[in-house]
C-alpha cells in the first residue's frame, strides 16, 4: 500500500535553525509538469551551473536552461569558450517550476529554496564541481544564504567575487542572472560586467584555493605578554597587523572601557595573540613596538586601534602603513563589502570563525560596555577570545598582502 507521502516527496530533508525543509512542505512539485528535475549536463570541465528555477520551457522539456534565456546564457558561455551543456552541469536553487496564481512563472520563494537546498548540496557532493557558477538572486542564497549569518545583500553586493568556497570544496562565483542582463538591453554596462565576472569565474577552473583550512593552528597564543613582546621589538618587521579586542566602539569613558586583548602578525602563516598587557614593562614594550618607525602597523579600520591606544593607553601607534578597510574600498567602491568577515570569506574562504565571539562584542550603543569581559572569567573562553583576536590579525596580514599586490605596491 502507498504511503501518504510518496517516498521521493519525502526524501531530501534540509535541517535548518529553522527547521526541517522538504519537498512535501515545499509542495511545488504537486503543480510541475517536470517534477524535481534533475541535473543536467555532462561536465566534462567540472562545471555546475546554478539557477533560479525552471521555466515553462524547461519544465515542459524536463531540462535547465531551454527557452529563451537559457538560449542567452548558453551563448554567452560559448562566447567565452565553454559548451553549457557539455563542459558543465545545470540545476536550479529550485528544481521544480514556480508558478503564480495565473499560471506564469515567478521567481522561487526563500522557504522554497531552502526546502530543495539539500538537492542542490547533494548535486555538489555528487559532481565534486571545480567551481560552481550562481546566476541571480536565488543561487547565492541557495549556497550562501544560509551560512552568512549577517546581512546577505543583493547580487550586486556578492557578483563578480570568485570564492574558494571550503564547504562545498569549489570555487563560487555569483553574477547576474541572464534573465536580468536580457531585461537590461539598454543598459550595455550590465552585459559587459556580466561577461567578465563570467570570465574571471571560467579562469577559476583548475586553480587551487589560495590558502589551506587550518588557520587556528597557526595562532599562538599566549598568556604572558612577556613571552611575546620582546621577540616582536626584536623581530622588528617591515610591517605587522596589530588587531585589538575592546569592551566597546568608543573608548572616552575611561573608566568603564579597557582594551582586553592585542594580536600580531607579520607573516602569512603565523600571528600571535595576548592579552592586553597590564604591567608597566609590558606597556612600555608595546608602546616601543608600536611607535618603532621602521614598523609599518596595519589594521583593518585603524581609526579603531588609533583611538583606543591613544585615548587609553597615551601610545601614538606611528607609523601607520596600510589599512585593508580602506584599500578594500579603493580596489572597490560597493557598499557592505570592506569589512574583514566579508573579505575574509571572499578572498580566502574564511567563514565562521566570530561566530562564538561576535555575540559578547555587541553593545547597545557606542559608549555602552559590551559583554567581552564575561570572556575572561574562565581559562578556555579566554582562549577563545584570543584565538578570534589572533585570526583578524593573520587574516588582515593576508588580506593587505593581496590588496598590496592587486594596487601594485
Ligand atoms: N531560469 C533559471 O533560473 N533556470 C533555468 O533553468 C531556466 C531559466
Amino acid at each position: 500500500m502507498r504511503g501518504f507521502f510518496e517516498k521521493t516527496a519525502t526524501q531530501l530533508p534540509y535541517r535548518s535553525e529553522k527547521g526541517i525543509h522538504s519537498c512535501a512542505s515545499c509542495g511545488l512539485y504537486k503543480s510541475a509538469h517536470s517534477p524535481k528535475m534533475e541535473p543536467y549536463g555532462a561536465c566534462e570541465k567540472g562545471i555546475m551551473v546554478i539557477g533560479e528555477g525552471p521555466g515553462e520551457d524547461e519544465d515542459r522539456k524536463g531540462r535547465p536552461w531551454q527557452g529563451r534565456t537559457g538560449h542567452v546564457l548558453q551563448q554567452q558561455y560559448t562566447r567565452l569558450g565553454i559548451d553549457l551543456f557539455r563542459d558543465c552541469v545545470s540545476l536550479n536553487a529550485v528544481n521544480c517550476r514556480p508558478v503564480d496564481k495565473k499560471g506564469f512563472n515567478r521567481p522561487p520563494t526563500e522557504y522554497e529554496i531552502a526546502c530543495c537546498r539539500q538537492k542542490v548540496i547533494d548535486a555538489i557532493a555528487q559532481y565534486k564541481p571545480g567551481m560552481i557558477m550562481l546566476h541571480g538572486a536565488g543561487a547565492l542564497s541557495s549556497l550562501i544564504g544560509y551560512k552568512w549569518k549577517k546581512d546577505l545583500g543583493g547580487v550586486m553586493k556578492w557578483r563578480g567575487w570568485t570564492i574558494p568556497d571550503r564547504e562545498y570544496g569549489a570555487w563560487l562565483c555569483p553574477t547576474f542572472h541572464p534573465s536580468y542582463v536580457e531585461r537590461q538591453e539598454e543598459d550595455n554596462e550590465v552585459a559587459i560586467i556580466w561577461e567578465r565576472d563570467i570570465q574571471r569565474a571560467f579562469e577559476k577552473v583548475g586553480k587551487p584555493f589560495p590558502f589551506s583550512a587550518d588557520e587556528e593552528q597557526r595562532i599562538i597564543v599566549s598568556e604572558n605578554p612577556g613571552d611575546v613582546l620582546p621577540m616582536l621589538l626584536k623581530e622588528a618587521p617591515p610591517l605587522m597587523t596589530i588587531d585589538i579586542e575592546t569592551t566597546g566602539l568608543k573608548p572616552y569613558n575611561k573608566a568603564e572601557h579597557q582594551i582586553v586583548a592585542i594580536s600580531f602578525c607579520f607573516d602569512v602563516n603565523r600571528a600571535y595573540a595576548i592579552p592586553f598587557p597590564t604591567e608597566k614593562r609590558h606597556l612600555g614594550l608595546l608602546k616601543r613596538i608600536l611607535t618603532n618607525p621602521n614598523v609599518g602597523k596595519i589594521a583593518a579600520n585603524m581609526k579603531h586601534e588609533d583611538n583606543w591606544l591613544n585615548v587609553l593607553h597615551g601610545i601614538e601607534v606611528n607609523p601607520w602603513a596600510f589599512d585593508t578597510m580602506q584599500a578594500a574600498h579603493v580596489l572597490d567602491n560597493r557598499p557592505g563589502i570592506t569589512g574583514l568577515k566579508f573579505q575574509a570569506y571572499i578572498q580566502f574562504g574564511v567563514l565562521g570563525y566570530d561566530e562564538e565571539v561576535s555575540p559578547y562584542l555587541h553593545s547597545s550603543a557606542p559608549n555602552i560596555p559590551n559583554r567581552i569581559l564575561e570572556l575572561t572569567r574562565d581559562k578556555d573562553s579566554f582562549r577563545r577570545l584570543l584565538l578570534y583576536c589572533g585570526m583578524d590579525s593573520l587574516l588582515e596580514f593576508r588580506l593587505a598582502e593581496l590588496q598590496m599586490k592587486e594596487m601594485g605596491w
